[in-house]
């Protein structure tokens, strides 16, 4: 592969990714500039949803989901405490990561939801292949869509909180 990047903005991201010290946020983004350093790469796009990161010629929306906020199968759960309160906020997040995800794949942008515990210094390289495996599928063909498909996520999707 040729590098784009000079050896030193390669070193800098590379330090990035790894740092504990560095937000998910920028470790997803310094994750993505090392993977295409070519790509023209939106942070905070304005798209349904906000992605984290956005690819445009590449059509791929990213987002670094907070655990706790977006219900991570793992680490996603609803607090003992107040749950009156939490319940109801934590299904409100869901549905509207649902309905982004949907609406992304509605507009031909294929969404990608990394979770922040995939994010973390130690875990960045399968979230790093589960990056480069969806750019390397096929696009979504405009705004088509076939049929038969119903409005529920896709396999490689991550499951809901409940
Ligand atoms: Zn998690």
């Amino acid at each position: 592969m040729t590098d784009w990047l000079t050896r030193d903005q390669r070193s800098r991201n590379m330090a990035a990714i790894r740092s504990t010290g560095t937000s998910t946020e920028r470790r997803l983004h310094a994750a993505l500039k090392l993977l295409f350093p070519r790509r023209k790469i939106i942070e905070d796009a304005d798209l349904p949803g906000r992605p984290d990161c956005y690819l445009p010629g590449m059509r791929l929306a990213i987002f670094a989901d907070g655990c706790f906020w977006h219900g991570c199968p793992t680490h996603g759960r609803i607090p003992e405490d107040n749950r009156d309160y939490w319940q109801p906020k934590l299904e409100r997040n869901a549905v509207r990561d649902r309905g982004a995800i949907l609406e992304l794949r509605r507009m031909g942008i294929r969404p990608l939801r990394i979770w922040d515990h995939e994010l973390r210094p130690a875990a960045i390289d399968g979230a790093l292949n589960r990056i480069r495996k969806e750019a390397q599928r096929p696009m979504l063909q405009g705004r088509r869509r076939p049929r038969h498909r119903s409005p529920h996520l896709g396999a490689g999707d991550k499951p809901g909180p409940r």
